[in-house]
């Protein structure tokens, strides 16, 4: 990848957690990685290799031991990303590594703790204390969504109906690149809001966890703040920049066991994990700078990713480590893709002016609602001039400000009230007019009536344009007014020295690393030797010394080459189960499914390219679907297919049981109380009797709890009842209809 000008690489940081109890109670094998914090090294030791083998360093912008502090991280390095966003940019923070190391704590951490508040809500209290510290010309609108990729599906974490909600669609557009389609996005107008925010999504994703063992560490969390900022430019008219902001709680990445998987579960556990290997893919590829394809396509992850890996964003990613020997070969493996990831450029820019900022909606209601509003009082202003007989001219300026404008409200407040006293004086004055006939009388005060309404009815109108406006006008977030800032002079020094430090640390680092480069580089050039002996000491030296390193990147290579065999067989393997599959299903169609229905299901596949997968379209074109699909026939309203005139009316008289088709049971109990009494006397006349009475359809004795159309009495015979039928039929042809 060409470095130009604008270019800047993704800042890769480490960040190692302290042993746990579990691990710590394990033996005394201990901590397998060092860190360098103020050269930025991480130095990794192989717990299963021979002392004499080198350990393996790797070079970071920042690393942060198990004793690293919360707000160190933060200062250190994000804090520069946030003021970039806050100016315009696009920024990214991702972090990753294997479960259990840390990504969430780092990331959002306890909440309730000040010390132990991770990235996410520093980030709120860095956002809107700069609001309230800006000049008083700023305009912001910040807003947040927070959703989760799980198994390649998009949830809205901040739908109510999250647990139920079908999974969202990305889409892309050439200004904002790719979004998702119908993300609940919420305006937030403090802290507080914006952490109700993130609490309401936490919830949704902690009830999917349950649900779901393994689901939070197996799921992508991504929370989205944009935050807009409109400023009078030099050329007097207000620009807007937009600054988004992706928070990125990534699953964990290790690897998933794969042995024994087949079929189905081998589909699903291919795509639990799809995003994080994409994820992986992207950056090597993006790394390695000759592939021409980058896989963003690959999975969604990826996809809402594209601009934070190579393009238009600032990105931060903090690899998280285990110290736990058993956790080796993750932790290689992460400190392999994080030290990739830092060969990454990206071309940030700012988003100066695009066309979809909400801002500029919100400033252009706002201006709107509030000419209206101003038209309308100035109306009222104008009738009551009208009223009290004043000659009034309304001048061109259009433009009503400040004490002017609450002259206008007064006095529109004050028309609203003499009109109204008016008309009830008139209306006084009418009921007491003995001259008027009763009929005259009614009419006026009608009028009057109606007068009244129509003034009330203005009011009301005006009164929910103020309500809608003052609405409006309270998101839009002011610098220096809508937030008030709590911190005294003192704090705001002692933070801003916070800053100062944590600059400087980062410079020193930066320039440790530089001047550790460029010692090996110069080394040579700045020896002189005075004798032959002295210069063989030296070179012999320096010969060890690259011979070392030589070894290191020998071994680095076998080790690359081994991890790569590795995910070949691995990758060998999925192809070979999904082969034999694909022609499983070849055999099962090839045998089994006729030719021309096969042909049929082909010509009904389409390609989707914004969804990257093939769909079938629908049976009805979707055109023809609203006027065929919609209307049942008139004859069918009520039933389940459409039914004639003739059947109806022998539903109604329940005669037959052909024309029971909707409902073949009979339901209902008979309510006559059973026939005990015979059986008392027990004769065997009797019993028969009673049977053979209860045989006759006519007179139903005994409970009958249900009955099918079979058991119908045999007694009514098809002459009988088609008789009936008829007779029914010509005597009421209205009644059924
Ligand atoms: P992940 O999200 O990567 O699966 P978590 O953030 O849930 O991991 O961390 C697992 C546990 O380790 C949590 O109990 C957390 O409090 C603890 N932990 C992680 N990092 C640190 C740290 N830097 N300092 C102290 N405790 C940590
Ligand atoms: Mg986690």
């Amino acid at each position: 990848m060409s470095k130009n000008k604008s270019s800047e690489s993704v800042k890769v940081v480490v960040r190692c957690r302290p042993l746990n109890r579990k691990e710590e109670s394990n033996g005394p094998a201990g901590c397998i990685v060092q860190m360098d914090l103020r050269l930025g090294q991480v130095i990794l030791r192989n717990p299963r290799a021979p002392a004499s083998e080198p350990q393996k360093t790797f070079t970071f912008d920042a690393v942060y031991d198990a004793n690293s502090k919360q707000r160190d991280l933060y200062d250190e390095s994000v804090r520069p990303l946030i003021d970039s966003v806050l100016a315009g940019f696009n920024g990214t923070i991702f972090a990753y590594g294997q479960t259990g190391t840390g990504k969430t704590y780092t990331m959002q951490g306890a909440w309730m703790d000040p010390e132990k508040r991770g990235v996410i809500p520093n980030a709120f209290d860095h956002i809107f204390t700069h609001i309230s510290r800006s000049q008083s010309d700023k305009q912001y609108l910040v807003r947040a969504s927070y959703l989760e990729i799980y198994r390649e599906e998009i949830r809205d974490l901040l739908d109510p109906n999250h647990a139920n909600a079908r999974a969202l669609e990305l889409r892309e557009s050439p200004d904002t690149g790719v979004y998702v389609r119908d993300l609940t996005s919420c305006v937030c107008k403090s802290i507080k809001e914006i952490e109700e925010v993130m609490n309401v999504g936490n919830q949704a994703r902690a009830v999917g966890a349950t649900d779901m063992n393994e689901h939070s560490s197996r799921s992508h969390a991504l929370f989205l703040i944009t935050v807009e900022c409109s400023q009078p430019g030099p050329d007097g008219r207000k620009h807007i920049r937009v600054g988004r902001l992706n928070l990125v709680d990534l699953a964990g990445s290790e690897r998933q066991a794969k042995t024994g998987v087949q079929g189905e579960r081998l589909k699903e556990a291919a795509k639990i994990n799809l995003s994080l290997s994409a994820l992986g893919n992207v950056i090597s590829a993006l790394a390695d700078g000759r592939s021409g394809h980058v896989p963003y396509r690959d999975s969604k992850l990826t996809r809402l990713l594209q601009d934070s890996l190579g393009g238009n964003a600032k990105t931060v990613m903090v690899a998280t480590l285990g110290p736990a020997p058993q956790h080796y070969e993750e932790t290689l493996t992460t400190l392999r893709y994080a030290s990739r990831a830092k060969n990454i450029q990206n071309q940030p820019k700012v988003n100066e002016d695009p066309k979809d900022a909400l801002l500029r909606e919100f400033q252009r209601e706002i201006a709107r609602l509030r000419a209206q509003l101003s038209h309308r009082k100035w109306r009222s202003k104008q009738k009551k001039e009208q009223v009290e007989g004043e000659g009034w001219e309304r001048d061109g300026d259009e433009e009503t400000e400040g004490e002017e404008e609450v002259e206008v409200e007064k006095e529109a407040e004050e028309y609203v009230k003499l009109e109204e006293q008016r008309l009830e004086r008139e209306k006084e004055a009418i009921r007491e007019d003995r001259f008027l006939l009763a009929e005259e009388k009614q009419r006026l005060l009608g009028e009057k009536e109606r007068m009244m309404g129509d003034l009330r009815k203005e009011q009301e109108a005006t009164e929910q344009l103020t309500a809608k406006y003052k609405a409006m006008e309270s998101k839009l977030l002011v610098g220096g007014k809508n937030i008030i800032d709590h911190t005294n002079e003192q704090q705001k020094m002692l933070e801003m020295k916070r800053q100062e430090i944590a600059e400087q640390t980062r410079r020193e680092r930066e320039m440790q690393q530089q001047m550790m480069v460029q010692d090996d580089e110069t080394l040579e050039l700045r020896e002189t030797f005075t004798s032959l002996q002295q210069e063989v000491e030296a070179k012999t030296k320096k010969l060890k010394k690259l011979y070392a390193k030589l070894q290191c990147i020998k071994a680095e290579i076998q080790d690359v080459n081994d991890e790569h065999v590795r995910s070949r067989q691995e990758l060998e393997q999925t192809q070979n189960e999904l082969t034999r599959e694909l022609k499983f299903k070849y055999l099962i169609i090839e045998n089994f499914i006729p030719p021309e229905e096969k042909n049929k299901i082909m010509n009904r596949l389409t390609f989707d390219p914004e969804e990257d997968q093939w769909k079938f379209q629908p049976l009805v074109p979707a055109e023809s679907k609203s006027s065929q699909m919609k209307k049942r026939p008139a004859s069918a309203v009520g039933y389940k297919r459409p039914i004639s005139q003739y059947a109806r009316v022998a539903i109604a008289m329940g005669a037959h049981s052909r024309y029971r088709a909707e409902n073949i049971m009979f339901l209902e109990l008979d309510m006559t109380p059973p026939n005990t009494a015979s059986l008392d006397r027990s004769t065997d006349a009797e019993l028969n009797q009673s049977l053979s009475v209860d045989n006759s359809p006519t007179k139903d004795r005994g409970v009958r709890k249900s009955r099918s159309w079979c058991q119908t009495p045999k007694s009514i015979t098809s002459s009988s009842s088609s008789v009936s039928l008829a007779a029914c039929h010509t005597a009421t042809p209205t009644a059924a209809q």
